[in-house]
């Protein structure tokens, strides 16, 4: 079993044979919710198992210290790399954004991470940032999408600080400024924030973009123009961490 608590979800994969995914379950409610709990409870449900047919557990993501049965934490960064080479060993740059921060990384032909580049200072340019502005637009944060494909001439969102570019995205809507305009403008900024640290450590194709805000296709097409390469995703991106937890802890299930 992997199981990523986040800072905003928590994740659990159940794996058997090393490659088959039995069960997996994403909840809302990160470290230090009942989240991760009901993770686990819900991904054995699925799969109808209880807690004592699993080997082993690896966990992972912010809160990963504090999930008592855990076998082993494993960091973020390793899990993510490895549950994304496993599924799609092309790849070479990993862009993973989620509730609290982004991080980008390199994967070397047989999965080895061999750089990396973070953002966990600041909440542009991550899942918080759409958090704030849907919740000031009363939209849910599902609903960006949509908006941002409707936009013609996204409005350019110059504040990089969140709380002004709160302020900045009321004023341009007082402007009359269209929604979907200014929704788009949203998504760029978080596409041109975490382009510019991807830069840092350069692309290589092919580029995966991970985490909940992968769920976003307005950023992921955003990521597509700022770094002028196509931009791979998948239903199960935001599992990647869990399922890369679950992949080490499968890998020590042989030894046992
Ligand atoms: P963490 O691991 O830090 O908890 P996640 O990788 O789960 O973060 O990503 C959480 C973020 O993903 C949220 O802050 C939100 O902005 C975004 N998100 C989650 N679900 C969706 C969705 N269905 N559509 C668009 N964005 C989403």
């Amino acid at each position: 079993m992997g199981i990523d608590i986040g800072s905003t979800t928590s994740k659990c994969v159940i794996l058997s044979d090393g490659s088959e995914i039995v069960s997996a379950s994403i909840i809302l409610g990160g470290t230090g919710t009942s989240g991760q709990k009901t993770a686990v409870n819900e991904a054995l449900a699925n799969a109808s198992l209880s807690i004592d047919a699993i080997t082993y557990t690896v966990s992972t993501g912010y809160g990963r210290k504090s999930l008592a049965f855990a076998n082993e934490d494993i960091s973020e960064l390793s899990c993510h790399t490895k549950g994304v080479h496993f599924l799609y060993p092309d790849v070479r740059t990993v862009i993973d954004i989620g509730g609290q921060d982004a991080k980008v990384m390199r994967i070397g032909k047989t999965g080895k991470m061999t750089n990396f580049v973070m953002n966990d200072k600041c909440a542009a340019g991550t899942g918080r940032f759409l958090d704030v502005m849907a919740n000031i637009l009363a939209l849910n944060i599902t609903d960006l999408e949509s908006y941002a494909a409707q936009s013609k001439a996204p409005v350019s969102i110059s504040n990089t600080c969140t709380v002004f570019a709160e302020s900045e995205v009321i004023s341009q809507l007082a402007g009359n400024a269209k929604l979907s305009d200014v929704i788009a403008g949203i998504c760029n900024s978080v596409a041109s924030r975490v382009s510019s640290l991807a830069k840092r450590i350069g692309i290589e194709e092919q580029v995966f973009f991970s985490g909940g805000v992968a769920l976003n296709n307005g950023v992921r097409l955003a990521l597509e123009k700022e770094l002028n390469t196509k931009v791979l995703t998948s239903p199960l991106s935001q599992m990647m961490g869990a399922l890369g937890a679950a992949l080490y802890a499968y890998e020590k299930t042989d030894k046992i």
